[in-house]
């Protein structure tokens, strides 16, 4: 059989069936201090593709941290066929600050990458962790959450039209996958630009640890290592009913009309039909209420969580689906009422 090959870095190696914890510069404080990230790369004897899990490269969002600690120190990856990168806090900076951005003027780590070595800190710290630990990989898996104040159910990001990051979508499991090809700078469409194939797991909300999402994200981990044959053990997951949301599907953020205090009268991930109740906006005195309605049947993939808003604030994040699907969710959640009942 043959070796697998030692993983190298500006600065080190980590050779097969080997483990190494970094922490890895990227910048310096105001006080001349390193800035580092933690890096686990565990590499496998046996060869295979080399694959990154990355989290917070926004600082407040921290499910996939879990995730990508889960993966690294809790699976048994004695019989891994590859390599390991796990970066669970990308945006050290933006983590210790608990904030979404950079807090020097709250750049996007997550619209700097590849990087550059001469060009704004965001684009130094983005370039350094480009080069070493996500140029050498085959895939990838960049996880976040909803911005803080709203909550999404799990689903995949991904450009559906590259078939690489097709195959690493499917793979996953997810009910939801969003077809877009995302923005200039952000991880999942520079890697996939260059060669990586990679694609975003979004989940829940910031500033939590989700453990019901943390678990099925987990699950789709599992799928993804069973697809490019990194483990044995792993068999590639179904979920049942999947959904690829295009630019054909009618899809929209639904924003509030009237200021006020939101009641929510559903979940993320919950079915409503066209003319339903989403949420009614009310006043301090619960009087003039406005009501939401759905202005299709859909999906509530994201829901706001902090309950109040200004006219414009979006509300819920409504996405169509295919009558199929539909009957297949309606039947799902139907039974699922009825176990609660
Ligand atoms: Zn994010």
């Amino acid at each position: 059989m043959v070796d697998n090959e030692a993983f190298t870095y500006n600065g080190g190696k980590v050779e097969p069936g080997e483990t190494q914890n970094i922490r890895y510069g990227i910048s310096e404080t105001y006080l001349g201090d390193p800035v580092r990230i933690p890096v686990t790369i565990i590499n496998g004897e046996r060869p295979g593709p080399t694959v990154f899990l990355s989290a917070a490269a926004h600082g407040d969002e921290l499910n996939g941290i879990e995730v990508v600690r889960e993966v690294a120190y809790e699976w048994d990856l004695s019989d891994l066929a590859g390599t390991l990168v796990g970066m669970p806090v990308v945006n050290v900076p933006a983590f210790i600050a608990q904030q979404r951005y950079l807090p020097i003027y709250d750049r996007d780590l997550n619209r700097s990458f590849p990087g550059s070595e001469t060009s704004t800190g965001a684009k130094r710290m983005a370039y350094r962790i480009y080069q070493n630990f996500i140029a050498p990989c085959d895939l990838g898996i960049d996880f976040h959450t909803s911005t803080r104040g709203r909550t999404n159910m799990l689903h995949v990001r991904a450009d559906m039209s590259d078939p690489d990051v097709a195959r690493l979508a499917n793979s996953f499991g997810s009910h939801v996958i969003i077809d877009s090809s995302g923005s200039d700078g952000m991880l999942r469409t520079e890697a996939a630009a260059r060669g990586t194939p990679a694609i975003t797991v979004e989940m829940g909300e910031a500033h939590r640890f989700q453990r019901e999402l943390i678990d099925e994200a987990l699950a789709g981990v599992e799928s993804v290592f069973a697809e490019y044959g990194l483990r044995e053990t792993s068999t590639v997951n179904w979920p049942g009913w999947r959904t690829v949301i295009s630019d054909e599907n009618e899809k929209t953020w639904l924003r509030a009309d009237a200021g006020g205090i939101v009641d929510m009268h559903h979940d993320r991930g919950a079915l409503v039909h066209e003319g339903d109740r989403i949420c009614t906006i009310t006043n301090p005195f619960k009087d003039d209420n406005v009501t939401v309605e759905a202005p299709f049947t859909g999906l509530l993939v994201g829901v706001l969580e902090n309950p109040v808003v200004y006219p414009g604030n979006p509300l819920c994040h409504l996405v169509e689906l295919k009558d199929d699907v539909r009957r297949v969710v309606e039947r799902e959640q139907s039974a699922a009422s009825e176990m609660t009942l």
